[in-house]
């Protein structure tokens, strides 16, 4: 622990990585002798325009991506690009291909099915309280794309290969795991994820979107959409840097300054995967061997990013959950739609947060 921080394991909200908090801290009364804090700032200002074009950049450089694709910042959270994908990528007689594999995918789903769009739910994990991700899966060659969540946060499981959709494009809400490891960027037509799981402050999401889907989109603005206000078009976003109106200034900073963390001090993606596997693996590898803790996802399936698991009882998680609030580790309660245990491990929990709660986690059971 660093100056009376406790163990964040935080679903969401969560933990920042440190050096980033200290930027923040250090910049935030005068930002680069500019007198004044980066929030009481001009967003038409230079000093802010480079902050935005140096965001995009590193997610380009993080991401290995060129041009072709757009990276956008959206307000609304990950919640309104469950409405804003079926609006503007799907028209009158085309569909799209979902996965349901939680409690967010459903809320995909059911955005899209409130807007009367044609949507197939073509594999669902629902038979086993989506403790899998579902194989196998026969796509339809005519949909306009495929929506998967990549990171199912609060059942913990994870994608750890994407699936071959016959070239159909693939969406995917990456709330809880972009940057957690390289992508394979051709097969996905967009991916977006609402920043405050594993890149920044809530308030912003980051929507990277490939040049195809935001023709498509404006295809149907021709034609289709034409009602569709401004703030929820892609074209208000990328034709104007995502500064059409004021963007969330200060979630795009503290994303930028996570991003350079990732650049130079993890050294990119690959590492961060290495560091990411080597916490997980540690993990689940202590719950394993005990005969205490469960986890509760498939092991093939299993999330690197959240461990989600049982104890013998409801009244040994509460008692566990507070006797780890007094050992300094928070956030380890399970969604309340799913109760158990969490603990969320995301690109800036560190090594020791991990090997700390193992100890507790040991102790823990020693005592009962
Ligand atoms: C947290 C989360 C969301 C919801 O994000 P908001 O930004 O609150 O709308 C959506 N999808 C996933 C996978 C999440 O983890």
């Amino acid at each position: 622990m660093t100056e009376n921080r406790i163990f964040n394991f935080n679903a969401g909200p969560s933990a920042l990585p440190l050096p980033v908090l200290k930027e923040i801290q250090e910049s935030f009364l005068n930002y680069k002798n500019s007198g004044m804090s980066l929030i009481e700032m001009s967003h038409r200002s230079a000093q802010f325009d480079e902050v935005v074009n140096d965001t995009v950049a590193r997610t380009r450089r993080l991401l290995n991506i060129d041009e072709k694709y757009h990276v956008l910042f959206i307000q609304g959270g990950a919640s309104l690009q469950f409405a804003m994908i079926p609006m503007n990528l799907l028209g009158v007689g085309s569909s799209a291909d979902y996965v349901n594999t939680g409690t967010w995918s459903t809320k995909a789903i059911k955005e899209a099915k409130l807007l009367e769009k044609k949507i197939n739910v073509v594999a669902s994990s629902e038979d086993k309280n989506f403790s899998y991700i579902p194989q196998n899966i026969k796509f339809n060659k005519d949909a306009k794309y495929v929506h998967i969540t990549s990171n199912n946060t609060i059942k913990g499981t994870q994608w750890h290969s994407f699936p071959d959709t016959n070239g159909v494009p693939i969406i995917s809400d990456m709330s809880s795991d972009i940057f957690s490891r390289p992508l394979e960027m051709e097969k996905f037509g967009m991916i977006y994820a609402g920043a405050q799981k594993n890149i920044g402050p809530a308030g912003v999401c980051l929507v990277i979107m490939r040049d195809d889907m935001l023709k498509l989109s404006e295809d149907l603005l021709q034609s289709e959409t034409k009602t569709l206000p401004n703030m929820l078009r892609y074209n208000t976003y990328s034709s104007q840097n995502s500064m059409y109106n004021t963007p969330n200034c200060f979630g795009i900073y503290a994303t930028q300054l996570v991003l350079k963390w990732l650049e130079e001090e993890v050294g990119g993606l690959a590492k961060m995967e290495a560091r990411n596997q080597e916490k997980g693996q540690m993990l689940y590898d202590f719950i394993d061997g005990s005969n205490f803790y469960r986890a509760t996802a498939e092991k093939e399936s299993r999330s690197l990013m959240n461990v989600t698991f049982r104890l013998p009882s409801e009244e040994l998680e509460k008692e566990f959950i507070g006797q780890a609030t007094k050992n300094g580790m928070g956030g380890l309660k399970g969604h309340r739609s799913v109760g158990g245990c969490r603990a969320s491990i995301y690109n800036a929990t560190t090594m020791e947060a991990v090997e700390a709660l193992i100890k507790f986690m040991k102790s823990f059971a020693t005592g009962k």
